[in-house]
């Protein structure tokens, strides 16, 4: 048990651990007594007070893993500081999140080659507790980790962040079939600015809206646009069904005449 706690990190020690169900829950502390005043620099070993903090990690076997991490805010002294307390920072997960580091790391791993709800099933099966909603939360965090140079096909769409008020626009590589990068904007501006930093962009794939084919003109105007299926189905499903009402209509007219 101890090299695992070890693999999180070299300074933490376990202080019990107990097995329930399908959960094993490991109770540990940093054995640093003197921590670093982020904002100052200065060192203190000066507790104000602690508690506890419950951080999934990366399951064993077919366990799923809770770590209680005891945590402590410190005063810090030193008087020039900002600030009189801070909090101990974990190196193994970001302040206030409830997974480890490696953990999240695993998740979008898995989560940029399925659906969000298919990724949270899956890691279900594998002992890893997360909802479709936290997935496309941790996917929106996710920085850029592709080369902008080799995008040369892609699609872009709305997506919403707060359904009926507020939208951003997500960019899918339709040559690896997967999201590249999103911004919390549908703005024409914003989306050309965006588009220019990829500067290879051969062809540009959107929908109707005028918005995303401006977007597409002002940063490329040498690229190939054209629409997406879904949008290009549902206007010749909607040119369709006008026709056949109008010839609907026009023979009721003959009929009546
Ligand atoms: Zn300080």
């Amino acid at each position: 048990m101890d090299e695992f706690i070890k693999s999180l990190n070299q300074d933490y020690e376990l202080v019990q651990y107990h097995i329930k169900n399908k959960e094993v829950v490991f109770h540990i502390r940093s054995s640093k007594k003197e921590l670093v005043c982020p904002f100052c620099g200065s060192k203190s070993i000066y507790v104000h007070s602690a508690y506890q903090r419950e951080i999934q990690d990366l399951p064993i076997q077919d366990k799923q893993v809770i770590l209680l991490v005891d945590a402590r805010k410190l005063f810090c002294y030193y008087p020039d500081c900002p600030h009189k307390t801070f909090a101990e920072k974990h190196p193994f997960a970001a302040p206030k999140a409830k997974k480890t580091d490696r953990l999240v790391k695993n998740i979008i791993h898995t989560s940029t080659q399925l659906s969000s709800l298919n990724a949270s099933k899956l890691l279900k099966s594998e002992n890893i507790i997360v909802c479709k909603s936290s997935i496309c939360s941790l996917l929106k965090k996710m920085p850029s980790i592709v080369d902008k140079a080799s995008v040369k096909k892609n699609c872009v769409d709305d997506f919403a962040l707060r359904k009926r008020f507020s939208y951003g626009t997500v960019m899918i590589d339709l040559e690896s079939h997967r999201i590249i990068d999103m911004i919390p904007s549908r703005e024409t501006a914003d989306v050309s600015s965006w588009l220019a930093t990829f500067p290879n962009i051969q062809v540009v794939s959107r929908d109707g809206a005028s918005t995303y084919s401006s977007a597409a003109v002002d940063s490329h105007p040498e690229a190939v646009r054209v629409s997406d299926r879904f949008h290009l189905n549902k206007r010749a499903f909607g040119s369709h069904k006008q026709i056949y009402h109008q010839g609907i209509s026009r023979q009721g007219r003959d009929s009546v005449g």
